[in-house]
């Protein structure tokens, strides 16, 4: 039996594993490599939850192969010469992967494919993570889309399912070596273990996504529509991780809500897999506008007056200090959990970019390295489309008020009493909006800061103001 290496990356799971299939497909021996090289991501190599994730599920893949006979040989790069050494020492045909996306890895991946076929190997990249490449939709001028509802409809129009395949029950291994270098000598961990607290919300791996995805259609599916806009309650699919790390693959997780479509569960469903549509434009943006992860996605921005950044302010932003509660609780849940709702990432994001008027790369920045589910393409899209300067974005006069959304979409303070507890014993209005009452507020929540760093009406006027002011130079 001939070998190949599979060559594992943001795909850490074996079912619907195209790369693993394509091995077992040609009767060739698999053998399963991950390669650390966080120095050939550019300006974007994972941050620290990303990290402390990946540990994780690499350990859960491992785990996996290893039940069916097989294991994760780990190796640190440079990766092309890592992957020739392998090759050549194994007598390998062939090395096969699935697709990334980031703008300096389709670079990468596309300068080591030619080299293994120049030397002769069998070299092949799969879709492994979306639903559609991103660059197999185009406009009728066949062009990249720029907004997401006519990027939608030709989605749905094209619409191909994936049949989902299962893991291997078993596979073969090779005896003896190259075994590469134990997980731990890859320092993934952060230090003092500031992600502790994150495993008591998360599982990662490919029995993890399974889980999340069965508690989820179980769960929330029913009344997603609403649901998924209310952070007070597990409202949501939290699936963002194991899609991120590709644990678990998007069709499967279509032909699972699909299986519960009746007349009282479509429009959630129809919800939810517009959700997944807007991950897909993302890939679709990023692939077409590389830039855009660093720069305006729109350069009428690249004069707009952001206010020189203040670190104070930034700490203040980034620790849940801001005195603003809704704002502090999606701080700190992200700071307890590696992760945020949907909902309030808009809100923080909004309140950083408008009423601080931060630039966006700073959001963007500390998102990168406190989410676990930190993904480059969702990650750029969500924050220019919140600062206004993005593909399709909120027009950027549209400033969200955070107390009228917290009222809203946390009417009980459910959502900011836990993770602003200091707050939790403030009447509901002004648990919200502490500084409407500073003397109330100070009597019971005195280690809560009592104005908002940044006012929310001289705050928004003055952002109203800088965008005036750059509508008016252009
Ligand atoms: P669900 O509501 O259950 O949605 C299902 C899936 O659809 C998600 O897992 C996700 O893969 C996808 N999805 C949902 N909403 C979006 C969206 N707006 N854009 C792209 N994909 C979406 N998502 C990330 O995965 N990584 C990021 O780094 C990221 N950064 C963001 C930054 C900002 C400023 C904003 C506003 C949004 C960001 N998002 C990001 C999108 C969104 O907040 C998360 O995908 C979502 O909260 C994940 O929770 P969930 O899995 O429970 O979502």
């Amino acid at each position: 039996m001939a070998n190949a290496l599979v060559w594992f990356r943001n795909d850490l799971r074996l079912a619907d594993q195209p790369a693993l299939q394509a091995a077992l497909s040609a009767r060739q021996l698999p053998v399963c490599v991950y390669i650390h090289a966080p120095e050939e991501e550019g300006g974007w190599a994972p941050g620290a939850a990303s990290n402390a994730w990946r540990q994780r599920s690499l350990e859960a893949l491992d785990a996996d192969l290893r039940a069916r006979g097989s294991r994760l040989r780990i190796f640190r790069g440079p990766t092309l010469p890592v992957l020739q050494a392998l090759a050549a020492t194994l007598d390998a045909e062939a090395v096969y992967w699935t697709r990334r996306y980031e703008p300096e890895i389709e670079r990468r991946d596309t300068a080591i494919k030619r080299a293994l076929r120049e030397q002769g190997l069998h070299a092949e990249s799969f879709n492994g993570a979306l639903l559609f490449e991103p660059w197999q939709l185009s406009t009728k001028q066949d062009g990249p889309y720029r907004v997401f509802t006519p990027f939608w409809r030709t989605a749905l129009a094209d619409w191909r399912t994936h049949p989902p395949s299962d893991a291997p029950a078993a596979l073969p291994d090779l005896e003896g070596d190259p075994h590469g270098i134990p997980l731990g000598t890859l320092k993934l961990l952060p230090a003092r273990g500031w992600d502790a607290p994150f495993w008591q919300h998360w599982t990662p791996g490919e029995a993890g996504a399974q889980e999340a995805l069965e508690v989820f259609v179980d769960g929330a599916l029913r009344g997603y529509r609403d649901g998924r806009d209310r952070p007070d309650r597990v409202g949501t699919s939290r699936l963002s991780p194991h899609l991120h790390f590709g644990e678990i693959a998007p069709w499967r997780i279509v032909a699972a809500l699909e299986a519960e479509r009746r007349a009282e569960t479509g429009a959630d469903i129809d919800a939810f897999v517009r959700e997944l549509g807007w991950r897909e434009f993302a890939h679709h943006l990023l692939h077409h506008f590389p830039a855009s992860t660093d720069a305006n996605f729109n350069p009428r921005f690249d004069g707009f007056a952001w206010a020189k950044a203040d670190r104070r302010a930034l700490e203040a932003w980034r620790t849940g200090r801001t005195g603003v509660p809704i704002v502090d609780a999606g701080l700190r849940e992200l700071w307890h959990t590696g992760w945020m709702h949907n909902r309030v990432r808009m809100i923080v994001a909004s309140y950083l970019c408008k009423h601080m008027r931060q630039h966006w790369r700073e959001g963007a920045r500390w998102f990168w390295d406190t989410l676990v589910d930190a993904d480059l393409a969702s990650n750029t899209l969500g924050w220019q489309w919140v600062a206004g300067t993005g593909a399709d974005a909120a027009p950027y006069f549209r400033v969200f008020n955070p107390v009228t959304q917290a009222t809203r979409f946390d009417p009980d303070g459910r959502y900011v009493a836990r993770w602003v507890p200091e707050l939790a014993d403030l009447p509901v209005p002004l648990r919200h909006a502490p500084w409407t009452d500073p003397a109330g507020a100070r009597r019971r929540a005195p280690g809560y800061p009592a104005r908002p760093i940044a006012d929310l009406a001289a705050g928004r006027d003055a952002a109203l103001a800088a965008y005036r002011a750059l509508r008016e130079s252009a």
